[in-house]
């Protein structure tokens, strides 16, 4: 059995529609997907749809921006209720935010490229969650940029002059929130260290006794050494262990079903979150 638990789709910085994803994965012979949009849980019905008509079993799910001290983390969380108004709240104030620091990334890189806000909406399906691989995108349509990984390498780099944050919130207050919802907190690539600073294990062992309930090991960001490293707190602390692509179309290399998630682990997941997945 095939289970591919984190891809993005045009709800947030993917390049595919929801539906797409799903046929993307029935094509590559997954069994298992789940929708894991930044900040947003806008793609889900259609994905649903989609997976009932093509005999996929869907998981909803979203990744949630959060950081700690300015470092950047992302959980995952499945399962849980969309409507629910504590992680609702915390997740319209990030994606609130990321509009108003996208305009002001995109006034800055205005003093020294050509570009305007149209040139990066236009880059953006209505009402998806904005980011920098959408800024990425407008920057390789106006011809500054040869792809969106030359754009992350330059311009939009974390330690770039062009660089602004956003608001998301702390991870501990985020695993909580997701629990709240009857969601099913997963830390997703804990040591992706080459995308910018990560987390120390104190971090991690603040998330466990907030209710995390897994840690994302088999991720392409990660080096060997990390997911050793990732294996051992997950055992000592009986959490599970996830693997998955991180697909994004044809916005990342990542492929779907690189990387997967064993039988077991799916099976807790299904079993500690409240909505069950859709199954064909
Ligand atoms: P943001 O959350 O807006 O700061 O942008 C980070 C997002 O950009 C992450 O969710 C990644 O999916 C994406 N990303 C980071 N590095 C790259 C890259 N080199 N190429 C494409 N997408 C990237
Ligand atoms: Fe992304
Ligand atoms: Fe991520
Ligand atoms: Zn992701």
């Amino acid at each position: 059995m095939l289970i591919d638990l984190h891809t993005h789709s045009v709800a947030s910085d993917g390049t595919q529609q929801p539906a797409d994803v799903i046929a993307s994965a029935v094509e590559a012979g997954l069994d298992v997907v789940a929708l894991t949009d930044h900040d947003t849980t806008s793609g889900w019905e259609e994905a649903a749809d989609a997976a009932r008509r093509l005999g996929m079993v869907f998981v909803p799910g979203t990744e949630v921006s959060c950081s700690w001290r300015g470092i950047s983390v992302h959980l995952l969380s499945y399962l849980h209720d969309p409507e629910n108004a504590g992680l609702l709240g915390e997740i319209e104030h990030a994606r609130a935010s990321r509009e108003h620091r996208a305009e002001r990334m995109v006034e800055l890189i205005a003093r020294d490229y050509a570009l305007t806000w149209d040139d990066v909406t236009a880059q953006a399906s209505e009402g998806a969650t904005l980011g920098r691989p959408h800024i990425a995108d407008a920057l390789v349509a106006c011809g500054h940029v040869a792809s969106r990984d030359a754009a992350f390498e330059t311009i939009l780099a974390s330690g770039s002059g062009y660089y602004v944050g956003h608001y998301a919130p702390d991870p501990v207050d985020a695993v909580r929130l997701v629990r709240a919802a009857g969601g099913v907190p997963v830390f997703a690539h804990p040591r992706a260290s080459a995308r910018g600073r990560t987390v120390g294990d104190d971090v991690i062992e603040a998330m466990v006794d907030a209710g995390l309930a897994g840690l994302e090991v088999d991720h392409r960001d990660h080096l060997p050494e990390d997911r050793a490293r990732l294996r051992e707190i997950a055992a000592s602390h009986d959490l599970l262990v996830t693997g998955s692509s991180d697909y994004h179309g044809t916005g990342k290399q990542n492929l779907l079903g690189e990387n997967t998630t064993g039988p077991a682990a799916f099976e807790r997941i299904e079993a500690e979150g409240t909505a069950p997945p859709i199954r064909p």
